[in-house]
């Protein structure tokens, strides 16, 4: 007890990536003292990795002069399979064009109209072209501009620091703990408020253009915290990932012209979306690629072609230079020649913590969660290209704008639980490395990732999922065996995979019994067993909770309002 590390702050924020950062340049700058954890350094947070562009109604080009802030709720809406709650869009679309004029006055390099106005390209679902662009590394600009502007205001980051645990004291969040991975060291956290800003559990699948670190963290530790999640069935598989790695070659390929064909050459989203064909929005096109592999008309292996060759040297170069060399160094590929090869890979999660407009987690006081761990929600059934990077700068902000408003009537607790919970922890990791023997961790990791890709994919049936969700269950009992055979203090990857793979199987079993319970196709949940969208019965969220170690699951209504729901047509 003498030497635990005990950190104090008005407000923790768990996690460095666009979410957190933005919402911590709000803190710092009304006068309280804030830190960023990360378990990487800030930059390579998955943030980094965004390609094609973040959205907002500035009409900047051609062809989009008439573009406003509605018609961006509507599509979203609409892309949305009506999932969306429809004041969050609203808030969203409405505050996107003041939030990427601000990246801008903070530096993000965008790309340029002739006329020197940011740049904005069509992107899938979208009625004009509103894809506000830094080439196709527009996540590396942003990311890059807020983490100066952290240091600038020198707000204290301790990174590879990975969270394990939230801390409770007279009913709210109080703080949490965290593994120095760099030495082994629990340390403690006490403060005001905690936010998580932990991104995406992309991870959980195979075939996933997510980084390794997208381990669904945050959800899971909110989930044993008492917090729902929020429609965690709803995985976003984009359509065009490198075929063999699944790195993702960004909607953008398709905004700036490029199409996609079958073995038989065929561009055959002229079958399934005649309106929109390579611009439908990825859980369309995704289900098309899915379904011509399926029924043999991909290329060996299961993969079609995304042709750019047509686009010219000059474009590519411009526009698209981290894709061409993406796929000539992982491919041998070189765009500007050749099609890419491609198919789908899981992308983004569109369910999360469960949170209120404002951002505070729903039943846990003291705790608030916005970006992808978030379900807010304004993706619902399936999100549109652009609209994430949107949202994590929009409601990173408007978050914090809500704790620094609750922060004035909190009292920081003392530090005993904390300390409590720390030694706590120190047990844990203890025992999970005193085991000599059991099942190695890799085994289960990619196991979950098999059986999630196999029974929860892109198409999905009752008796498949019921397979899948059995052996989720296995897994987690298998899991309780599990052995962690490098004993070392320093930079024990290991214990820090499965930490991870703890939480991981937690929430597998979220979205399998999400998936089971909903009994009809939307958005990116596709059902063979029930293909039609069942808006008597489910136009609905599924709120999904730890209730002594069983999932329970309840629905709650969408939040209607400026638009009805229609069938999608594109
Ligand atoms: C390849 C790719 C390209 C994309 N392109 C686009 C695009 O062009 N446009 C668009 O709108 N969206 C895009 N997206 C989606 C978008 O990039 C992400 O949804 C968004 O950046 C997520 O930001 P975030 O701040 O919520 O989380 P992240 O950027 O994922 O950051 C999460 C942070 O949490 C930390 N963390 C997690 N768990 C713990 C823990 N246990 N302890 C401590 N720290 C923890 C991590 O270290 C990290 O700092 C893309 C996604 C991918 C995968």
């Amino acid at each position: 007890m003498t030497d635990v590390p005990v950190h104090r702050y008005s407000c923790v924020i768990i996690g460095g990536g666009l979410t957190g950062l933005r919402a911590a340049l709000e803190i710092a700058d009304a006068g309280y003292d804030t830190a960023v954890i990360s378990k990487v350094h800030p930059l390579r947070s998955h943030s980094v990795a965004a390609q094609g562009g973040i959205n907002a109604a500035l009409g900047n080009a051609k062809g989009g002069e008439n573009d406003t802030w509605e018609a961006h709720a509507f599509d979203t809406i609409k892309g949305s399979d009506y999932l969306a709650d429809q004041d969050a869009v609203a808030l969203m679309c409405r505050d996107a064009p003041r939030a990427v004029i601000e990246l801008e006055h903070m530096g993000t390099v965008f790309s340029r109209t002739q006329d020197g106005r940011i740049a904005q390209r069509p992107f899938g679902g979208a009625g004009f072209p509103r894809t506000c662009y830094a080439q196709d590394r527009t996540g590396h600009n942003i990311l890059h501009t807020l983490y100066e502007q952290a240091v600038n205001r020198k707000i204290p980051v301790y990174e590879e620091f990975f969270v394990i645990s939230l801390v409770h004291a007279g009913g709210r969040c109080v703080g949490c703990t965290a593994l120095e991975i760099a030495t082994g060291k629990v340390h403690g956290f006490v403060s005001g408020v905690v936010f998580l800003a932990t991104g995406g559990f992309g991870r959980i699948y195979s075939r996933s253009t997510n980084a390794l670190i997208n381990t669904g963290d945050g959800a899971s530790l909110a989930l044993r915290a008492g917090a729902p999640l929020k429609d965690m069935e709803f995985v976003q598989f984009h359509p065009t990932s490198l075929y063999g790695t699944n790195i993702l070659i960004t909607e953008g390929a398709r905004g700036e012209g490029g199409i996609l064909l079958n073995s038989d050459g065929e561009r055959f989203m002229d079958r399934y979306a005649p309106g929109s064909r390579e611009l439908a929005p990825r859980d369309v096109v995704a289900r098309a690629i899915q379904k011509e592999i399926d029924e043999g008309r991909g290329f060996n292996g299961g993969y079609v072609h995304l042709d750019l060759t047509f686009l010219g040297e000059d474009l590519i170069k411009k526009r698209l230079p981290g894709i061409r060399l993406i796929t000539r160094d992982f491919t041998g590929v070189d765009p500007i020649n050749k099609p890419i090869p491609v198919q789908p890979a899981q992308h983004y999660s569109m369910g999360g913590v469960g949170v209120s407009l404002d951002g505070r987690v729903t039943d846990v006081g003291g705790l608030y969660a916005a970006g992808e761990c978030a379900c807010v929600s304004v993706h619902g059934a399936n999100r549109l290209g652009g609209n994430s990077l949107l949202e994590t700068v929009v409601f990173g902000r408007h978050v914090a704008q809500t704790i620094l408003k609750d922060l004035s009537g909190v009292q920081i607790s003392s530090s005993d639980p904390v300390k409590d919970a720390v030694q706590q922890m120190e047990r844990k990791l203890a025992a999970m490395l005193s085991r000599g023997e059991g099942e190695p961790l890799y085994r289960i990791m990619d196991e979950l990732k098999v059986t999630m890709i196999t029974h929860f994919g892109i198409f999905r049936r009752e008796k498949t999922m019921i397979e899948g969700l059995k052996k989720v269950k296995e897994l987690q009992d298998r899991f309780s065996g599990v052995i962690i055979t490098h004993k070392g203090q320093v930079f024990n990857q290991a214990l820090v995979q499965a930490l991870e793979l703890e939480g991981m199987l937690l929430l597998a079993e979220v979205v399998a019994q999400g998936a089971l319970a909903r009994k009809e196709s939307r958005g990116s949940h596709a059902r063979t067993d029930f293909p039609a969208r069942d808006d008597n019965n489910f136009l609905t969220h599924t709120m999904a909770r730890l209730k002594e170690g069983e999932i329970e699951i309840l629905y709650e209504p969408v939040t209607l309002g400026m638009f009805e729901p229609k069938e999608r047509q594109y």
